[in-house]
C-alpha cells in the first residue's frame, strides 16, 4: 500500500461509536441488514450512472452481493460490484457524518444509555454498526470508472481513528472485511449469516450470494446417483424488488424491513399503502408513515421525498416532487412507467406525469390517514403528536383536499381539560349546541393563554365548545381554513360576536338595559384612551373579567399581530 494516511475521526463519529456498540448490542446482528442495504444502494448507484456510460459495467453488469466467513481469520467479508468509491468519497463517507439534522441528535443526547439507545435507534447508524460485531474493519474500494490501481483502503479499530491508503483492486466495488471481536464468533457461522439475511435482507432486489461448499457424488434416497456438486455462490434472498411482488405474498414484517431499508431509520414505519396504478398513468407506489418524526422535520433544507425508479431502474434519491410540503414527512418507492430513464429533477418540476402521480400519491396518503384515525384511534393520535404540526400546513398548501385535511386536524378544546389535542372538527360539530352554526375557537400563545382567555366566559357560560389553539401555525392554518361541512370558523377574539339563535330573547332584553344604562361611560373610555383604540364598546361576552382587548373583524388578530411583530414587520 502507497500513500498511508492517518486520520481522527470527527468528533461525533466518535460519540456514535461509543453509543452505539453499548446500546445496539442486544441487536447486534442488524450490522448485516446495514451493510448490505449499502451494497444495493452502491447496485443502484452504478446502475443508474451507467445508463448515461454503459462502459462503467466493464463488461460485468450483473450485480450483486456476496457474503463469506473466514474462520480460521476470524473475519465476515461483504463484497458488492456497485458504484465503490473514491478516495475522496471514502474520507467523506466513512469518516464524518454527513447526515442532516446531526447537530439536534447530538444536542438531545443525554447521557443516560437507557434513553440515548432509543435515540440512536431513531437516528440510523448504517455502516458504523459495523464495529458492535468487529474490533478492526477494513474497507477496500474501487469506483466504477477507474482503474485498478486508483483503489483504496481504509482501516480502523473503531476507537479515536484510521487510515487510507492506495491499493490495487482488480474487481470494481467494494468490499467489507469485519475482524469479529472474540465473542463475536458465532458469526461465523454458515447458518446464523443465512438466517440473518433471510429475517432482514430478503427485500433487497439485487441476489445476496453465499458460498456453497462443494458436495461430492452421493447416494439419493431411490438408490440414483446425485452428481458432484462443484462449490458455487447461491442466491439465499428472494432478489426481486419487494415493491413488485404481489401484496398478497407480502409480509408485514418484509414490510418493516424494507422500510428500514429505503428510510435509513431503525424505528418501525407507522404505517404504509401499496398500489400499482394502471391506466392513463402507470406507477407502482409503496408509501410509508414514520412512527417518529426525524429531528430535521423543521429544517427547510431537509433532504425529503421518496425513491424514484422508472421501470425498475433506480433514479434518485429523495425526489420531492411527488409529495406536497405538508406530507414531507413520507417515506417510500415509486416506480413509474412513464417517466423517460434519463428524467432529471428539472424535468419532474413541470410534467404532466408527476402532477398526476402527485394526485394520485396524495389522495393515498391522506386516505391511509383517514383509516388509520377511523380504526385506531390510539394510532392515529401518536400520528398526530408526531407530524400535527406538518399537517397544519396542508390547508394553505393543498386547496384541492382542504376538506379532506381539515378532516384529519386535531386540537385542545374546552371541552377536555388538557392540551392534547385529541378533538377533531366532526366531534366539534357532533356536539355543538342547536343553532350553532358556527365553529368556535380561540388562538394564544400557549395553551393555558388560550385556556384562561377571557373571551371564553360568555361561552363557558352558555356551555358551547371552543376549539383552543396555542400552536404558532394555528393562526396561519386559520387564515386558509373557512369552512368544514359548511360551518364557518369564528374566532371569538374577533369583532362583534353574534350568538345568534344562542342568545336568547330574555337575555337580549337584559343587554339593551345594560346597553343604556353605559353609555356614557363608553364615550369616557374612548377619551381616555384615545387613538390607542378603535373603538370602545359595551361587551356581553364577559362575566368575570371588567373588560378585554378585542380585534378588529377584518384585521389582524393580536396574535397575528405577535407573530409579525417577531418576524419583524
Ligand atoms: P447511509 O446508507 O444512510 O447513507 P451509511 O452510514 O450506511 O449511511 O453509509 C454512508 C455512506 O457511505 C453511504 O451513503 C455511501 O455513500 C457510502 N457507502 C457505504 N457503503 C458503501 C458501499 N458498499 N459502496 C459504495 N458506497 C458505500
Ligand atoms: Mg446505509
Amino acid at each position: 500500500a502507497a500513500h498511508v494516511e492517518t486520520h481522527g475521526f470527527q468528533t461525533e463519529v466518535k460519540q456514535l461509536l461509543q453509543l452505539m456498540i453499548h446500546s445496539l448490542y442486544s441487536n447486534k446482528e442488524i450490522f448485516l441488514r446495514e451493510l448490505v442495504s449499502n451494497a444495493a444502494d452502491a447496485a443502484d448507484k452504478l446502475r443508474f450512472k451507467a445508463l448515461s456510460d454503459n462502459s462503467l459495467y466493464e463488461d460485468n453488469g450483473d450485480l450483486r452481493v456476496r457474503i463469506s466467513a473466514n474462520k480460521e481469520a476470524g473475519t465476515v467479508t461483504i463484497s458488492d460490484n456497485g458504484i465503490g468509491m473514491t478516495r475522496d468519497e471514502v474520507l467523506q463517507n466513512l469518516g464524518t457524518i454527513a447526515k442532516s439534522g446531526t447537530a439536534e441528535f447530538f444536542s438531545k443526547l443525554s447521557g443516560d444509555q437507557a434513553k440515548d439507545s432509543q435515540l440512536i435507534g431513531q437516528f440510523g447508524v448504517g455502516f458504523y454498526s459495523a464495529f458492535i460485531v468487529a474490533d478492526k474493519v477494513t474497507v477496500r474500494t474501487r469506483a466504477a470508472g477507474h482503474k485498478a490501481d486508483e483503489a483504496v483502503e481504509w482501516i480502523s479499530e473503531g476507537e479515536g481513528e484510521y487510515t487510507v491508503a492506495d491499493i490495487e483492486k482488480a474487481d470494481r466495488g467494494t468490499e467489507i472485511i469485519l475482524h469479529l471481536r472474540d465473542d463475536e464468533k458465532e458469526f461465523l457461522d454458515d447458518w446464523r449469516l443465512r438466517s440473518i439475511v433471510n429475517k432482514y435482507s430478503d427485500h433487497i432486489s439485487i441476489p445476496v450470494e453465499m458460498y456453497k461448499e462443494a458436495e461430492p457424488e452421493r447416494d439419493g434416497p431411490d438408490g440414483e446417483k446425485i452428481p458432484e456438486q462443484p462449490a458455487h455462490w447461491e442466491t439465499v434472498n428472494k432478489a426481486t424488488a419487494l415493491w413488485n411482488r404481489d401484496k398478497s405474498e407480502i409480509s408485514d414484517e418484509e414490510y418493516k424491513e424494507f422500510y428500514k431499508h429505503v428510510s435509513h431509520d431503525f424505528g418501525d414505519p407507522l404505517s404504509w399503502s401499496h398500489n400499482k396504478v394502471e391506466g392513463k398513468t402507470e406507477y407502482t407506489s409503496l408509501l410509508y408513515i414514520p412512527s417518529k418524526a426525524p429531528f430535521d422535520l423543521w429544517n427547510r433544507e431537509q433532504n425529503h421525498g421518496l425513491k424514484l425508479y422508472v421501470q425498475r431502474v433506480f433514479i434518485m434519491d429523495d425526489a420531492e416532487q411527488f409529495m406536497p410540503t405538508y406530507l414531507r414527512f413520507v417515506k417510500g418507492v415509486l416506480d413509474s412507467s412513464d417517466l423517460p430513464l434519463n428524467v432529471s429533477r428539472e424535468i419532474l418540476q413541470d410534467n404532466r406525469i408527476t402532477q398526476a402521480i402527485r394526485q394520485g400519491c396524495t389522495k393515498r396518503v391522506l386516505t391511509m390517514l383517514e383509516r388509520m384515525a377511523r380504526n385506531d384511534a390510539d394510532k392515529y393520535q401518536s400520528f398526530w403528536n408526531e407530524f400535527g404540526n406538518v399537517i397544519k400546513e396542508g390547508p394553505a398548501e393543498d386547496f384541492a383536499n382542504k376538506e379532506k385535511v381539515a378532516g384529519l386536524l386535531r386540537f385542545a378544546s374546552t371541552h377536555e381539560d388538557s392540551d392534547a389535542q385529541t378533538v377533531s372538527l366532526d366531534d366539534y360539530i357532533g356536539r355543538m349546541k342547536d343553532g350553532q352554526d358556527k365553529i368556535y375557537y380561540v388562538t394564544a400563545d400557549s395553551y393555558l393563554a388560550a385556556k384562561n382567555s377571557p373571551h371564553l366566559e360568555i361561552f363557558r357560560k352558555k356551555g358551547i365548545e371552543v376549539l383552543l389553539m396555542y400552536d404558532r401555525i394555528d393562526e396561519w392554518l386559520m387564515s386558509h381554513l373557512n369552512e368544514y361541512q359548511e360551518k364557518s370558523f369564528q374566532s371569538i377574539t374577533k369583532g362583534d360576536l353574534d350568538l345568534g339563535d344562542l342568545d336568547d330573547e330574555d337575555t337580549k332584553k337584559a343587554q339593551e338595559e345594560a346597553e343604556k344604562q353605559v353609555e356614557g361611560i363608553e364615550k369616557r373610555v374612548k377619551d381616555v384612551l384615545g387613538e390607542r383604540v378603535k373603538e370602545v364598546k359595551l361587551s356581553h361576552r364577559l362575566t368575570d373579567s371588567p373588560a378585554c382587548v378585542v380585534a378588529d373583524e377584518h384585521g389582524m388578530s393580536t396574535q397575528m399581530v405577535k407573530l409579525m411583530q417577531a418576524a419583524g414587520q
